[in-house]
């Protein structure tokens, strides 16, 4: 069986390589001139900035593991952070262990115990699927869904939770089937947060070199069927056949190849939306406080389109020259973003109000992540189910808005995919 893989980022890389491990003959066209998609680490004076994941929930024996222990990929865990909720004007930590969040100003009393209910709350079926705020009121009570997860879901979606539906976070229903959230969290273990050394860009350039034919700066742009039901693909002046056609792209990108040859599916993906994000890289003084912290996010309507900011010199310090601290921050997603954020010194008058200490930048970077993070709202069910009901034999697609939206859902959906 003869595959050809579009897309090569870490979903069409990861999925070669699992299909090459099989004995299969695949090959992987990518438009961009390199691979890696959002996953790509970038050089900067001394150090490194990540373009999309800081870092990836790693945990031994599981699909993460096994990927990265095929590719002989090494990495190390910045151990357990720090790490705060801006809320009320203050940055107030986030407790370790759920005894400590009774003591913690994050919620009132009442929430609190209500949370604690969450293991006696019987499990609801799939369906109807429900909102994501919906199901967080029903398992944990209506103060959490609206005093936490607004800013959890914030540093993961970058948009409102009440918008979204529950298979935005899949990795939700899945500990739900097991008799409770807290039983699921419990039984899947303690997963840690690691960075390949060198930065997440690693991960996609020793797929790269462990696979047989991947294409670079190569764009598919048509798709076709033959009678003998295999697929002609054109793009670049090159034309490829093979028995089976794996868009691993974006839905909007799939829904512009699929057009003439599966109109169901290519509405459906047209309909997921995609969320935009604005980063900022900043380099500054070290602060004592921030040292070994993986850093903090706002609850949204405190932040005005501020989303919060990670610190990478703690999770990979490689990233950072000597004598400086590296923050990278969140701006806008699906909240908006007023004006004062298009620039430099309305994000540093946002930092200084959260954090009073920090000093002047001594070097700063903007990125912006156009479409970069897809926004399961509710009726994401149906467009999945109908965009793969639509497919015709022998053509695929592959995504984080299908699987879930962090590395770890991607390698996990991929290794029950092959
Ligand atoms: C800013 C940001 C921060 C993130 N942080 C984290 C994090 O900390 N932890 C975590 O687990 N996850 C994080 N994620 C999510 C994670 O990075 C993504 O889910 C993952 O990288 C998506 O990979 P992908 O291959 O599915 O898509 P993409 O990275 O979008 O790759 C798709 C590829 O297809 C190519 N392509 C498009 N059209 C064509 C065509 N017609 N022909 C050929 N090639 C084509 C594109 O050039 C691209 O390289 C983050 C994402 C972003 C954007």
């Amino acid at each position: 069986m003869s595959t050809l893989i579009l897309g090569g980022g870490l979903t069409g890389l990861a999925a070669a390589w699992h299909l090459q491990q099989r004995g299969e003959a695949v090959e992987v066209w990518e438009a961009a001139e390199s691979v890696g998609g959002w996953m790509k680490t970038l050089p900067w004076e001394g150090g490194h900035y990540e373009t999309g994941p800081q870092g990836v929930l790693w945990q031994k024996g599981t699909a993460v593991d096994r990927l990265f222990a095929s590719i002989e990929l090494p990495f190390k865990s910045p151990g357990t952070g720090a790490r705060w909720v801006g809320k009320g004007g203050r940055l107030i930590p986030v407790p370790a262990s759920p005894p400590a969040l009774l003591f913690s100003p994050l919620m009132p009393l009442g929430a609190k115990l209500r949370m604690m209910a969450e293991p006696f709350i019987p499990v609801r079926g799939a369906e109807p699927e429900e909102g994501l705020s919906a199901f967080i009121t029903r398992r944990l009570g209506r103060g959490v869904a609206t005093e936490l997860l607004p800013a959890m879901v914030a540093g993961v979606l970058a948009a409102p939770p009440e918008i979204l539906s529950v298979d935005a976070i899949p990795k939700l229903r899945q500990w739900e089937a097991t008799g409770s959230l807290v039983n699921g969290i419990r039984r899947s273990g303690v997963s840690h947060m690691v960075v390949p050394e060198g930065g997440m860009g690693q991960l996609p350039i020793r797929l790269r070199a462990r696979l047989a034919k991947v294409r670079t700066g190569l764009r598919a742009e048509r798709m076709e069927s033959l009678p003998d039901g295999r697929w002609r693909v054109s793009g670049g002046g090159e034309t490829r056949e093979a028995d089976r056609v794996v868009l691993a792209l974006p839905a909007f990108e799939a829904a512009l190849l699929l057009g003439p040859v599966a109109p169901q599916s290519a509405e459906a993906l047209a309909a997921i939306p995609y969320t935009s994000v604005d980063l900022w890289h900043s380099r500054h003084a070290p602060l004592p406080a921030l040292k070994d912290s993986f850093g903090f996010l706002i609850h949204p309507p405190e932040g005005r389109g501020y989303l919060g900011s990670l610190v990478p010199s703690w999770m990979d310090p490689q990233s950072t020259p000597a004598g400086f601290m590296q923050l990278r921050s969140f701006i806008g997603g699906a909240f908006g973003k007023p004006a004062d954020l298009d620039a430099w010194e309305g994000i540093f008058a946002r930092l200084k109000h959260w954090i009073p200490t920090l000093s002047d930048a001594a070097a700063v970077r903007h990125e912006r992540a156009e479409r970069a993070i897809p926004r399961p709202e509710l009726g994401h069910r149906a467009r999945v189910q109908a965009t793969l009901g639509g497919l015709p034999v022998g053509v695929d697609w592959l995504s984080n808005a299908r699987f879930g939206p962090g590395v770890r859902d991607i390698v996990e959906g991929l290794e029950t995919w092959s």
